[in-house]
C-alpha cells in the first residue's frame, strides 16, 4: 500500500488537534458540557497552567513511537521505551516542555523499564490495566503496516500487540489496538470512512474470534459492530478511560458525523476522557477527511495567536522524518 506524506500529516494533526481540544475539559461531566459545550480551542481549564492548544500524553506517546520507527527503521521496543522515558522526564515530545496527564498503567510500565525489565514484559497484565493508554498511541502502526506488513495477518497483528504491550499487555487492550489499526488500514486503503469502520470492526472480530487467547474478550467488542450501534443515544455511550468505552465512543462519533469538526466536537462534548476519545476519533477523522478539513482556527488562530495549536514543530518534524523513512509518496 502507498502512504502519502499528506496522509501522515492528516492523521497526526487529526489526533493532536482532537487531543488539544479535549485537554481543557478532561474529566468534565457530560451534564456540564451539555450546558456549556466546547466549540473552539480552549485553555487553562482542567489543567489551570496549561494554555490553549496544548496536546497531552496521547499525542506525545504517539510521537515517541513514530520518532523511534523513523530513526531506527524498525520496531525497536527498547528504543520506543527510551523515548517514553525522555517524554516522562519532560525532556522531549512535549508541546510546551511540560509533561502532564500521565496514565497510571503507562507510568508503571515506564518505571519497570527504567528498573531494567525487558520492554515486552513492562506492560500491565491485569484486568485493571485496560485503560486507553495503548489505544491512544497506536495509530502510527497503521501507517507502518501499510508499508511494512507482516508475512500474514497473524504477524501483522502480533506487531500491533507487541507495541501495545509495552504499556498494556492484557488481551483486551491488545485487541482494541488491533481492531483500531484495522479500521485505519481500511481508510488508508481508500474505503469510504463508514465502510472502513464497519469493515475494520468486522474483520477484527472475525480474526480474534479464532484466537484462543482473545476469544473471551470478543464479546466486549460486539456491540460496536451491530448495525444499530450508530443509532444508540448518547446516554448509552460511555466516554471514560476504559479502553472498550473509548473505542466505542470514538467509533460512535465517527459514525454519527460527516466532517472532522463535528466529529471532534461530538467526542469532546461527551465529557470525561475528552482528550483521548477525541484523539482516537481524531486520527481516523483526520486521515479520512484530510488535513484541510481541520478547522484553520484550531491550528493557527489568526485573531488570537496564543490560542493556536502548540508544539507544531514536533508534529511537523516527526511527520517529515517518518514520511522519508517509510518511503511515503508526495
Ligand atoms: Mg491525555
Amino acid at each position: 500500500m502507498i502512504v502519502t506524506k499528506n496522509e501522515i500529516k492528516s492523521m497526526i494533526y487529526g489526533l493532536a488537534v482532537g487531543d488539544a481540544m479535549g485537554v481543557p475539559v478532561e474529566f468534565t461531566s457530560r451534564a456540564k458540557l451539555e450546558k456549556e459545550p466546547v466549540k473552539e480551542m480552549l485553555g487553562n481549564g482542567s489543567y489551570p497552567d496549561i494554555p490553549h492548544g496544548v496536546w497531552s500524553d496521547d499525542t506525545s506517546m504517539t510521537l515517541c513511537l513514530m520518532e523511534s520507527m523513523a530513526r531506527t527503521g524498525k520496531l525497536d521496543f527498547a528504543d520506543i521505551m527510551n523515548n517514553f522515558v525522555q517524554w516522562e522526564e519532560g525532556d522531549a515530545f512535549n508541546a510546551t516542555g511540560v509533561t502532564f496527564d500521565i496514565g497510571r498503567t503507562c507510568n508503571a510500565a515506564i518505571q519497570r523499564f527504567v528498573k531494567g525489565a525487558d520492554p515486552l514484559a513492562c506492560g500491565g497484565k491485569t484486568e485493571g490495566d485496560n485503560g486507553n493508554g495503548a489505544l491512544m498511541r497506536i495509530s502510527p502502526m497503521a501507517l507502518w503496516l501499510a508499508v511494512h506488513p507482516g508475512a500474514d495477518m497473524d504477524e501483522s497483528m502480533e506487531m500491533v500487540h507487541q507495541v501495545a504491550s509495552l504499556t498494556h499487555a492484557h488481551p483486551r487492550s491488545k485487541m482494541a489496538c488491533g481492531i483500531y489499526v484495522l479500521i485505519l488500514l481500511y481508510v488508508i486503503q481508500g474505503r469510504a470512512l463508514k465502510d472502513a469502520v464497519r469493515t475494520g470492526l468486522n474483520h477484527g472480530i472475525d480474526f480474534y474470534s479464532k484466537k484462543p487467547a482473545y476469544k473471551k474478550e470478543v464479546q466486549k467488542y460486539t456491540r460496536m459492530c451491530m448495525d444499530s450501534f450508530a443509532s444508540l443515544p448518547a446516554s448509552k455511550i460511555k466516554s471514560g478511560g476504559y479502553v472498550v468505552d473509548t473505542l466505542e465512543a470514538a467509533v460512535w462519533c465517527i459514525l454519527n458525523t460527516d466532517n472532522y469538526r463535528d466529529c471532534i466536537l461530538k467526542a469532546v462534548n461527551l465529557g470525561e476522557d475528552t482528550d483521548t476519545v477525541a484523539a482516537v476519533a481524531g486520527a481516523v477523522a483526520g486521515l479520512a477527511y484530510g488535513y484541510d478539513s481541520i478547522p484553520k482556527g484550531w491550528i493557527d488562530n489568526s485573531k488570537y495567536k496564543n490560542r493556536s495549536l502548540k508544539g507544531k514543530e514536533w508534529l511537523d518534524n516527526i511527520c517529515e522524518k517518518f514520511s522519508v523513512a517509510i518511503v511515503a509518496k508526495e
